[in-house]
């Protein structure tokens, strides 16, 4: 296992931070670093000066469109990205349907959706949960009923993240009910613009509609969007989850958390209190230890060994880390870092002013902590739940 970067990777990241340095519009690494809130425009405005240099798909081979990076240089593209305070990409298009599509799509449905993909144009959300089919997932009872050339589509997806900005929605749906349940589960694309399909935002704990509601009511959806064949979609979709729960580890961003985390307490004070700088060390030791696994798997896939089978793993300690870096921040803040107070997260806020005098005195870094604190203690339950991890990586990696 070599986990040296070679001079050939090395001057590849140079030319991607030199390129970023260069294309990432200030405004937006602005709001990146101080945590402020991103819209619809700022994502999707780098989505797409990323699709227009062949980046934005960083995973994707040659032959649809990507760059053909190999594992290692997509890790120091997106290390790059995140250091210079990128936003994250949103995934569920580029990483987490596309895969699906080039694997197991026709080449009408590689055509048609893989180029809005790639530019950035069309935006995609994920229609896997339901209200009693998360963890669950094969219980999943929203029906896709065959009629001629098209799908009738009833049913209920929920916490849908960012669906009210979406253009077209991946769902799982069930084709038949007939013997095991995961037998019955198809993977259809569908128009979220089509009638009968409404979208109703769920309020977060921190103040944020960032999740969603999706109802379907008759929705007719043309049987030439059915991803590969009928009563296999359980098959498609494990496949997509391993791309999600890789990415949702996320060590890059870990890594620029950290430095953000160190500023502030460095800010408060608390950088001259061993105690608490013990636990930055602590937490920069395990960050290491990710990345080095992480590193581990991209070494593993140099070599042609396949690892999307650790893909638990590393959700399950890049989601606890970005918990504990939140609440670090939180802690290095003390008071300050208390009130909940939504419009810290714009940017442009004026803390005192805006509240009439109540903010108390906190600096600019303190006020948009709380927001994400709350925010990031979704990361242990999306993408699958960690106890739900747990139990999976006991069966394949251990092998109880
Ligand atoms: C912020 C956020 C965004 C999300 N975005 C999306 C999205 O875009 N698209 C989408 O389809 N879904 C999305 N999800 C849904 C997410 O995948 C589910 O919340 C997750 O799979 C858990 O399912 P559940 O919420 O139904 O909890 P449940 O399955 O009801 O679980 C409740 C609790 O029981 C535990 N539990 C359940 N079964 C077991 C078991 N066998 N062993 C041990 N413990 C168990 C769980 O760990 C959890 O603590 C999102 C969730 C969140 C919080």
């Amino acid at each position: 296992m070599d986990l040296q970067f070679t001079p050939e990777e090395l001057a590849f990241r140079a030319e991607v931070r030199a390129w970023v340095a260069e294309n990432l519009p200030q405004e937006i690494s602005h709001k990146v670093r101080h945590a402020l809130h991103l819209s619809r425009e700022d994502l999707q405005r780098w989505a797409r000066i990323l699709g227009r240099r062949g980046w934005l798909g960083a995973g994707w081979p040659r032959q649809f469109g990507g760059p053909g990076w190999s594992a290692v240089e997509r890790h120091l593209f997106e290390e790059e990205c995140a250091l210079a305070g990128a936003p994250r990409v949103v995934p569920f298009g580029p990483v987490m349907v596309a895969p699906v599509i080039m694997a197991f799509g026709t080449r009408e449905q590689q055509a048609r959706f893989l180029p809005g993909i790639a530019s950035g144009d069309v935006w995609w959300s994920q229609g896997y949960s339901e209200p009693g089919a998360g963890s669950d997932l094969a219980s999943l009872k929203t029906r896709a009923e065959r009629r001629g050339d098209k799908y009738i589509v009833n049913g209920q997806k929920t916490w849908t993240t960012l669906g009210q900005y979406g253009d077209w929605i991946f769902c799982l749906v069930r084709t038949s009910s007939e013997g095991k349940p995961q037998t019955g589960i198809s993977f259809l694309l569908v128009d979220m613009k089509s009638p009968g399909v409404s979208v109703k935002p769920i309020v977060l704990l921190d103040g944020e509609p960032e999740v969603n509601e999706v109802f379907f009511d008759n929705v007719e959806v043309p049987a030439a969007n059915l991803v590969g064949e009928e009563n296999k979609g359980w098959t498609y979709a494990k496949h997509l989850l391993a791309h999600e729960r890789t990415n949702i580890a996320d060590v890059n961003r870990s890594k620029s958390e950290l430095e953000r985390l160190k500023r502030i307490a460095r800010a408060e004070g608390l950088w001259d209190d061993p105690r608490f700088r013990d636990r930055i060390a602590l937490l920069e030791v395990d960050i290491v230890a990710l990345e080095m696994l992480v590193l581990r798997v991209l070494s593993a896939e140099k070599s042609g060994k396949q690892s999307l089978d650790i893909a638990g793993l590393l959700k399950i300690r890049g989601s606890e880390i970005q918990q504990r870096c939140a609440e670090l921040m939180m802690l290095a803040a003390g008071p300050f870092a208390m009130p909940l107070v939504r419009e810290a997260m714009e940017a442009g806020w004026q803390g005192d002013q805006a509240l009439g005098g109540l903010w108390p005195g906190g600096a600019a870094h303190c006020a948009p902590l709380a927001a994400t604190y709350f925010n990031y203690r979704k990361t242990t339950i999306y993408g699958g739940s960690n106890e739900v991890q747990r139990n999976i990586v006991a069966q394949t990696v251990l092998g109880s």
